[in-house]
């Protein structure tokens, strides 16, 4: 399945140390047509429209991620998930560019405090892949960009003079795409402020660029617990060999590891294909912790499903698989609501003092209701 033209492009292969050095991977990540054009077939149309959207958003594609594209099929689910089309450029209906409001609930830069407890500290604006369904596609992408230690500070310093949150969410961008003196620098001050409690990382490394997980970044990562990582594996085909080994050496590093998916039109809204994920993760010891429903930004219209797509997807999973390979499905209220649960409704009828289910059969059952002395 892994496609050659890439490795014959690079000259560098699976086996070379320099395939599983980060950096290599990460300064060969591919951005522009003409190599692109030589990984994978492209027609002079699609180059001329992908063309048209570098102009709006950035594209970047590790070797690694790129070997597991299919050569001749556009609807491979890497390829549609990493390489740019131009239905990119339609804003429909109803779409907007911050629907979670993230900007009214940032009481400084890079913070958004939505919940009582816990905070999104926005550390970065660079990731290994430009995912093409990303909800901060306008804001990511801004290459060489970093963060100054005064502006890590000024969100760092609203974390500590606010009590209330005992859990920090980084995210970014993509925080391992950083390096591991300045991710643990950060690291060190939210762990300095006693109210901090536990600290997530959110990541899409382990899928896009599984070699980043070395072993001096789990040590130094240890140092920080409790920490909890998610990440977001979209599709069975993104558990490579070497994403599993990925997940593995994170779980062993004894940080609990979760996965958010997008629920992704024509890459994973059908049946055999999310069972297949969801029990690939628990294979690679990865929890399915969410199923997002597309947000309603612009730029990612052609990705998005019908709400009833999702919840026939937890209805038919619910009996059938494992129970906790099954995510929740949510729709992150656009107006930021935060996240909503939407699940099948396996209540059949209920009166005051009984109630009628459904089993994942179908089949009926009673349970009666009464309060006892
Ligand atoms: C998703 C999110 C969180 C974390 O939510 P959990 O349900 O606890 O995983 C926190 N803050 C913001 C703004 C979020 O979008
Ligand atoms: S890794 Fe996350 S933040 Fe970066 S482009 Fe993908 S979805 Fe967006």
């Amino acid at each position: 399945m892994m496609n050659d033209r890439v490795f014959k492009h690079f000259g560098v292969y699976p086996n070379d140390p320099l395939w599983d050095d980060w950096h290599w991977q990460y300064r060969h990540r591919i951005t522009d047509v003409d190599t692109l054009a030589e990984i994978t077939t492209l027609s002079e149309q699609e180059k001329q429209e992908i063309e048209i959207c570098l102009g709006n958003y950035s594209m970047a594609i590790t070797p690694y991620y790129a070997s597991l594209m299919s050569v001749d099929d556009s609807s491979c689910p890497i390829r549609m998930q990493s390489v740019p089309s131009i239905k990119e450029q339609i804003v429909h209906e109803g779409e907007m560019v911050d629907p979670l409001a993230e900007e009214a609930s940032s009481p400084v830069p890079n913070i958004v405090h939505r919940y009582p407890d816990r905070v999104l500290f926005l550390v970065s604006h660079q990731c290994a892949v430009y995912c093409r369904h990303c909800i901060r596609k306008v804001r990511v992408g801004d290459e060489g960009f970093l963060l100054s230690e005064q502006e890590i500070n000024r969100g760092v310093e609203y974390i500590a003079a606010t009590p209330a949150i005992r859990d920090v969410l980084i995210s970014g961008g993509d925080p391992l795409a950083l390096g591991d003196d300045y991710l643990e620098s950060i690291l060190q001050k939210l762990f300095a402020i006693d109210h901090v409690e536990i600290i997530r990382i959110g990541t899409r490394i382990p899928v896009v660029m599984p070699m980043r997980i070395t072993e001096s970044l789990l040590d130094m990562l240890k140092k920080y617990h409790p920490l909890w990582i998610n990440t977001q594996f979209n599709h069975p085909n993104e558990l490579s060999h070497q994403a599993v080994a990925a997940c593995n050496a994170i779980v062993d590093a004894g940080i609990p590891l979760s996965n958010q998916s997008v629920l992704l039109r024509n890459i994973n809204d059908d049946y055999e294909t999310m069972k297949s994920l969801l029990l690939g993760l628990v294979k690679a010891r990865v929890r399915p912790y969410y199923l997002y429903q597309c947000d309603l930004n612009e730029g990612i219209g052609h990705f998005r499903t019908k709400v009833d797509v999702g919840i026939k997807l937890i209805e038919s999973l619910t009996g059938n698989i494992t129970g906790f390979a099954i995510p929740k499905f949510v729709i992150d209220a656009p107006g930021g609501g935060g996240k909503i649960p939407i699940n099948p409704d396996f209540i059949a009828s209920r009166t005051e003092c009984e109630m009628v289910m459904r089993n994942y059969q179908g089949n009926l059952y009673r349970y009666i209701e009464y309060l006892t002395e």
